[in-house]
């Protein structure tokens, strides 16, 4: 009877819990997600509506937990019962036994005592059983992460010519889509190369695939046909270590992590020392917001970076790219308006940044686009024209009109 109930309500309660875990992880991000963007639910008055939601994910979750608790408070009782059932019957028919002089006293004595030992065991057991049982469905969780394939770790690494700079990237007709079962293509049988310090302007209209090249490029997603190459690798073949080592990527929207300017400029990589951050921050003009900060390069941003304007946060993205001192740039422009003031030091802190450096540039800034030695021009992920800026004017194609239509029509002078 206690096998089978064991089995029974251990199983029931191994169900719920791993309901559980899962409501549980769902409802830990739906708190993380409203809290973190809690400036946006109060500023749409989402308050109501998202406590609400909130409900609706929680509920579960405490089902799952009452119907837990439930098994387990039926459970122990139920031993409990079975233990005393079993002293009950001994009690019953040995007493009639020693009345009827078939057994001793103490027999009867030792048969209680045996009972009890008996059943603390198999309580402990059991109690053991239930832990060992909430382990395993918290463990399949944690299993169930650890199986997941790791990336290219092998593979290609620097070998003894690594101190002589490359640089060079080549995409070769690359098909991709990020959702494999999609219909269209992201990325329609793209090519280019850039040489080694040339830089490549990439532009399109939004949702054009843009970053969708970079993410690639630094082996974020595998492609699903076409050849991707850099410093004449195969980018499966490389370490992916050893191939971001190389890649610097100053993103669209910068990220900071809490910590001190400093940490954020070296990313905890204690070889760059304070005199190559400071001179990194000097270099793309960020040493002079950096140091009106009242604890300069000690002073604490909030995770996110949210106590920085974001054009400070580019700056500070620029100095981090460039501590690094990456053989690959890969610069995504954000689109934001900055005052012209800190634009113009944004500009030059590009201009340095691409300097000597194999560079990609999606870029918004007529500055950049007109400087880079290649212009890809993208539309709906197909390379739809390239060349230098005049070249382009001159065809009157998509970009002529992008230009146009961004800059006023000032082409013929520039
Ligand atoms: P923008 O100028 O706005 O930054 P973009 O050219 O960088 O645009 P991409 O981010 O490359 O555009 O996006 C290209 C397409 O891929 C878009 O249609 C987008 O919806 C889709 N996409 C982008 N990232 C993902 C992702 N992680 N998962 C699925 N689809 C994505
Ligand atoms: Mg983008």
């Amino acid at each position: 009877v206690l096998a089978i109930s064991t089995f029974y309500l251990q199983n029931q309660a191994m169900v719920a819990y791993r309901e559980l875990v899962t409501r549980l992880a769902r409802l830990n991000a739906y708190l993380q997600e409203n809290i973190t963007g809690m400036e946006v639910v109060q500023l749409f008055s989402r308050e109501e509506r998202n406590l609400r939601d909130f409900d609706r994910e929680h509920l579960p979750y405490r089902h799952a937990e009452e119907r837990e608790i439930f098994y387990y408070a039926i459970f122990f009782p139920f031993t409990e019962l079975v233990g005393t059932l079993g002293m009950a019957a001994v009690i019953w028919f040995g007493s009639s036994a020693v009345l009827s002089e078939q057994v001793a006293f103490g027999v009867l004595v030792a048969f209680l005592q045996y009972i009890r030992r008996f059943f603390r065991p198999i309580m402990d057991i059991s109690d053991r059983y239930a832990v060992l049982q909430s382990a395993m469905a918290s463990s399949e969780r944690i299993f169930e992460l650890l199986e997941t394939p790791t990336e290219n770790e092998g593979g290609a690494r620097r070998d003894g010519t690594h101190h002589q700079r490359g640089g060079t990237i080549e995409f070769k007709n690359v098909y991709f889509k990020y959702d494999e079962d999609a219909e269209d293509w992201i990325l329609k049988d793209v090519s280019f190369s850039i040489g080694a310090s040339q830089s490549l302007a990439l532009v399109g209209a939004t949702g054009s695939g843009k970053t969708t090249i970079v993410n690639l490029l630094c082996g974020f997603y595998p492609i699903q046909s076409g050849e991707i190459f850099v410093d004449g690798v195969e980018i499966k073949k490389w370490n992916v270590d050893q191939l971001r080592e190389r890649i610097s990527i100053v993103q669209q929207d910068v990220f900071l992590f809490s910590g001190s300017v400093r940490d954020n400029v070296r990313l905890g990589d204690e070889s760059i020392n304070q005199a190559r951050i400071e001179e990194a921050a000097r270099f793309v003009n960020a040493d002079r917001f950096i140091k009106k900060l009242p604890n300069g390069y000690e002073q604490v941003v909030a995770e996110g970076g949210s106590t920085l304007s974001s054009g400070q946060r580019q700056l500070l993205s620029f100095a981090r790219a460039l501590a690094f001192n990456p053989e690959i740039l890969i610069l995504d422009e954000a689109t934001s308006s900055i005052d012209t003031e800190t634009e113009q030091l944004i500009q030059d802190a590009i201009a340095k940044l691409m300097h000597d450096r194999t560079s990609i540039v999606i870029a918004h800034r007529l500055s950049t686009i007109r400087s880079a030695d290649q212009i890809l021009v993208l539309h709906h992920g197909e390379v739809r024209e390239r060349g230098k800026h005049e070249d382009l004017i001159q065809q009157g194609g998509i970009y002529a009109r992008l230009h146009q239509l961004n800059y006023g029509g000032t082409t013929a002078q520039q």
